[in-house]
């Protein structure tokens, strides 16, 4: 692999746009396949920035799978575009309102890095989605809506807008009176952590309370860098979750899951999901058994600090919204009794 110095550049800016989106620009790098890049890219596109290839250790290791184009994204047959129907229940272009009292707001399809095993694969990188008149109309429904509490400030990553439309943003929400709570999802932090500039972070803590959860998959992502901006965010009293996605050949595994899990807790970060994930197409070669995600849940209750275990989710396909899976500790219901396993495998009666 060859070296690469994301140093040499002057800010997030900088860094962004120097990402390598074509084969020809990675491969001088790393071996590449060139043409399988070139045809999956025409669907999806490619944008590894320098500080995530910076990550890429050798091909094909956790780093390597989640950035770089895989022929299965555009060979799997198996999936739908938007198997949990967020166009369907689109009241407005890129606001989907699921449940009564909370909505999703994509306000940007930018990311930082193009995750190959994105839910929102149909979306994301795509030129005209988001535009400020999708934002306005956004903004207009939820102030409409007064069932609506909470928002979820969600992209792509909203963080890649500029500071002063994340600024006017956050501020036309907070003008809105029945908003309670502000919630922004980013994969900054991990992806390009130096876009958690001191600037941002004024400007995000003038709207509390504003939640940030963030996007780490493996623990190699935690380094020195995203220690940083983590740190940045938590001191101006951001509270930080953390939601995973379970990812065959990432993190498939119960050692590399609890210990993303601990050091995540290390840098003031708090596990907040696993997502099993979702049945889009292309993504195929990332799926693991609802099994394999029990057992990872199995390693961590009573193994782990209860700060640092997640709830691990299924998103119903057809729109039917997020459900907890919890492996099978309770063994047998009975006269007055029941009967549990704790986590080192043993059997106790509780009275009901
Ligand atoms: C996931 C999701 C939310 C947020 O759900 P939480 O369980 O509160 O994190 C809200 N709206 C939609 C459409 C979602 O998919
Ligand atoms: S950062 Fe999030 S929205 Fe963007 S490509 Fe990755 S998973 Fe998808």
């Amino acid at each position: 692999m060859k070296e690469n110095s994301y140093n040499k550049y002057s800010d997030w800016h900088d860094i962004l746009s120097n990402s390598i989106n074509r084969a020809e620009d990675l491969e001088k790098y790393m071996p590449v396949d060139k043409s399988v890049i070139n045809s999956v890219t025409e669907f999806y596109p490619m944008r590894i920035n320098p500080y995530y290839l910076s990550l890429i250790k050798n091909k094909a290791d956790h780093i390597w799978k989640q950035a770089v184009p895989d022929l299965n994204e555009i060979e799997d047959k198996s999936g739908f575009d938007d198997p949990l129907c967020e166009e369907s229940q689109s009241p407005v272009p890129n606001l989907t309102h699921r449940y009564p009292d909370r909505v999703l707001f994509m306000v940007s399809n930018q990311c930082a890095v193009y995750c190959r095993f994105c839910m929102r694969k149909r979306k994301v990188g795509h030129p005209f989605i988001v535009s400020d008149s999708t934002i306005n109309t956004g903004i207009d429904y939820i102030r409409e809506n007064k069932t609506i509490h909470e928002v979820v400030i969600s992209g792509g990553d909203p963080l890649l807008l500029e500071d002063d439309a994340i600024d006017r943003i956050l501020k036309d929400l907070r003008s809105i009176k029945h908003i309670e709570i502000l919630r922004l999802h980013s994969r900054v932090p991990c992806t390009l952590p130096q876009r958690i500039t001191k600037k941002l972070v004024a400007i995000l803590k003038q709207y509390h309370p504003l939640f940030i959860n963030t996007h780490f998959n493996h623990p190699d992502e935690i380094t020195a860098e995203a220690t940083l901006a983590c740190a940045a965010l938590a001191d101006a009293g951001l509270p930080l979750g953390c939601q995973t996605v379970l990812l065959k050949g990432v993190n498939d595994n119960p050692s590399v899951m609890q210990t993303l899990m601990k050091k995540l807790l290390t840098i003031r970060v708090r596990p907040y999901y696993i997502h099993h994930p979702d049945v889009v197409r292309g993504t195929s070669h990332f799926r693991t058994t609802i099994k394999e995600g029990l057992c990872i849940m199995r390693s961590l209750h009573g193994h782990a600090s209860g700060l640092c275990v997640p709830q691990y989710m299924i998103d119903l396909p057809g729109g039917g919204g997020k459900i907890p899976l919890l492996p099978e500790y309770i063994k047998s219901v009975s006269d007055g009794k029941i009967m549990v396993e704790n986590f080192k495998g043993e059997i106790f009666s509780y009275p009901e």
